[in-house]
């Protein structure tokens, strides 16, 4: 990757020489950051990359070159659904796609020939030709499904099981009941009784609490092994 960056960075300057661009060192030097980077990075955090490699650019300057970077195509800019405007390396010749997190933010990056073809071969029977295109799929990574599997609804579990309440299902108004009651995120919960109907008896340190079924399912907790004891 080295060569190739320094090939961009003289591009570059040659791109910029008599273009009358004033600051060509500065921009040089951002050029410089962001080549380093292999991320797909916002504003915020590539002010900070910038500070950590001793640069102190105002953000308005950072962000107007950028958008140079972009319009020269050493650049593209990203946005994708509930996160910041992010900025990514782009490789003349290779082309990606994105699988993006809704739940951590993190961005995966894949390429498909099947699919590529597929979207041409698509368009062509719409009689439509393609001049670029974005393919983004939401959803759940692995790490966060792994967690998630790990979840249970608390109705679930068996007498004399312990869970760490992670989750609340059913919005705010559960929320707010739950709140009511006493129960918060990252509390410990026993259960006393569940007979698989109506109310579950649970204890949260040494308070006992009676749910009712339909709220029991709304709690999710990751299950924490056992009570030595009832
Ligand atoms: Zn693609
Ligand atoms: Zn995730
Ligand atoms: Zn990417």
């Amino acid at each position: 990757m080295e060569t190739i960056h320094h090939q961009e960075k003289q591009q570059f300057t040659r791109l910029f020489e008599g273009e009358g661009i004033n600051r060509i060192e500065d921009t040089l030097a951002i050029l410089g950051v962001f080549l380093r980077n292999e991320q797909h990075i916002s504003l915020q955090e590539f002010m900070k990359n910038l500070t950590d490699n001793g640069y102190g650019f105002e953000p308005e300057f950072v962000k107007k070159t950028l958008n140079l970077l972009c319009r020269y195509g050493f650049a593209v800019k990203t946005e994708f659904e509930g996160q910041p405007t992010r900025y990514e390396h782009r490789h003349i010749g290779f082309h990606h796609d994105h699988l993006i997190c809704t739940k951590c933010g993190n961005i995966l990056e894949f390429e498909s020939h099947r699919m590529e073809d597929l979207q041409v071969e698509i368009a062509t029977t719409h009689g439509f030709h393609v001049l670029q295109h974005k393919m983004e799929m939401y959803g759940l990574c692995s790490d966060c499904l792994k967690e998630r599997v790990h979840l249970m609804p608390l109705g679930f579990a068996q007498e004399g099981e312990l869970g760490i309440v992670e989750e609340f299902l059913g919005g705010s108004e559960a929320r707010l009941r739950l709140a009511t009651i006493g129960l918060r995120r990252g509390d410990e919960v026993r259960v006393i009784t569940n007979s698989g109907k109506g109310q579950l008896v649970v204890a949260v340190n040494a308070t006992r609490l009676a749910l009712g079924r339909g709220i029991a399912k709304k709690i999710m907790v990751k299950p924490n092994g056992h009570m030595r004891k009832l």
